[in-house]
């Protein structure tokens, strides 16, 4: 059978993308062009009202792309509105992706992904330990989609990375919807960061890094003393990079938001960080035009983010969700002032970034190779990789002057 899977959305959907993947893959499956398809999966998002356009016309295309395959969505924007999708079309089915492992693997499988033997690994691999959410933050459906949050079994997610370890892997990913949240009996994050480091101390050959771990993002409230402490410690074994959702720096937007943070406090925690942790790269969301929010406001969003000094910033003009709080809201922002916002607020991030990526001039820092000439470094900036440095591998580079900027990117 030869499948396409189309992937939208987060890292936690690419990550259950790679798993439906190995699953077809280990069924006898083959990964063929959406044209040349007998089965395609789109991986869905609804995030935003955007995110939920640019599905949609995922779903178009994968039945525009041949007349025969059989088009299943899956994922955040099926479990909300499965009705409309399967209205789309007689060939499109929904299914909820636990449930689609099942099917296609023909046998029981969580949606973790599977090891792909004998086949070639990514450079950088994705671990699921956790999803849903029990937040409720007003603009954002996918607690609702996701459900309520849950962690994986910690024995499960050590074997799985201790595997990847031995099989080569050199940066593992942790990933989940509210990963801060996670939770295995009285283990924290920090909790099975460190058992992780632990478990895969000796996976590497001699004279080589060991296998380092990636948060791949976590809500502020979730950053404890523990994490800290162990991002100051960890030499690198954990990247001191942390992506730190901020969303506003109005005390007033964040609460009509019901984020569980002020911008004080917000503030306080990436001063501790700093205290902690020199090196660390911090990067954030930020959503523009959220209902209510005025130009001083903005004016605030814009101090702390200059007092946070991000290396990276993805900016959001606010995009109503139906079903959520928010969205009803009568304080909308126009959209010429969110289009404004944001050109201004980019046009900050690119500056911050540029400042931060010159401060590590002349530092060292491990990067790790990702294709030939092409490599991130811990802090996540992409920098060119040594002459016949292998892709995957983890290497030292000290990093060059940067060429100055010469223009400020439109998005
Ligand atoms: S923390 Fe807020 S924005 Fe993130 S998934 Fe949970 S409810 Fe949504």
């Amino acid at each position: 059978m030869r499948f396409a899977i189309v992937n939208l959305g987060c890292k936690v959907n690419r990550v259950e993308s790679d798993a439906i993947t190995a699953a077809l893959l280990a069924a006898g499956g083959s990964e063929a062009a959406p044209t040349d398809a007998d089965l395609i999966v789109v991986n869905t998002c609804t995030v935003t009202g955007e995110a939920e356009k640019k599905t949609r016309k995922a779903v178009h295309r994968a039945l525009r792309a041949n007349g025969h395959a059989r088009v299943v969505v899956t994922g955040c924007a099926a479990a909300i509105d499965a009705a409309g999708f399967e209205a789309m079309d007689p060939r499109v089915e929904t299914a909820a992706k636990g449930a689609l492992l099942e099917e296609l693997a023909g046998r029981a499988v969580s949606t973790r992904p599977v090891l792909r033997v004998g086949g070639a690994f990514p450079t950088r691999v994705g671990i699921k330990v956790q999803d849903g959410c029990d937040n409720a933050c007003t603009y954002c459906i996918v607690h609702v989609a996701r459900g309520r949050a849950w962690s994986r079994d910690a024995d499960e997610v050590i074997d799985e990375a201790v595997a990847y370890a031995r099989a080569g892997v050199r940066e593992i990913v942790l990933s989940g919807i509210n990963l801060g949240s996670y939770c295995w009996g009285d283990l924290t994050l920090a909790g099975l960061l460190e058992r992780l480091l632990a478990a895969t101390a000796d996976q590497a050959t001699s004279g080589e890094p060991c296998v380092r771990f990636r948060i791949s993002s976590i809500e502020p409230k979730d950053v404890g003393d523990d994490l800290v402490a162990l991002l100051a410690s960890a030499e690198g074994r954990v990247c001191r990079h942390l992506h730190l959702p901020l969303q506003s720096g109005s005390s007033k937007v964040l609460r009509h938001m019901a984020r569980p943070y002020d911008a004080g406090e917000y503030c306080t925690l990436v001063d501790r960080l700093r205290a902690a942790v020199p090196e660390l790269s911090l990067s954030t969301d930020v959503i523009v035009g959220f209902p209510s929010e005025g130009e001083d406001d903005f004016a605030a969003t814009l101090d702390v983010i200059r007092q946070c000094a991000f290396s990276k910033i993805h900016v959001f003009p606010y995009s109503r969700r139906e079903g959520t709080p928010a969205a009803d809201r009568v304080d909308q922002v126009r959209p010429e002032i969110k289009a404004d916002r944001a050109r201004r607020l980019r046009e900050l991030a690119f500056r911050l970034r540029s400042a931060d990526r010159a401060r590590r001039s002349g530092t060292s820092e491990l990067v790790l190779v990702e294709t030939a000439g092409k490599a991130t470094t811990e802090s996540y900036f992409e920098v060119e990789a040594p002459a016949g440095a292998v892709p995957g591998a983890l290497v030292a580079v000290v990093l060059p002057t940067p060429p100055l900027a010469v223009q400020v990117p439109a998005k």
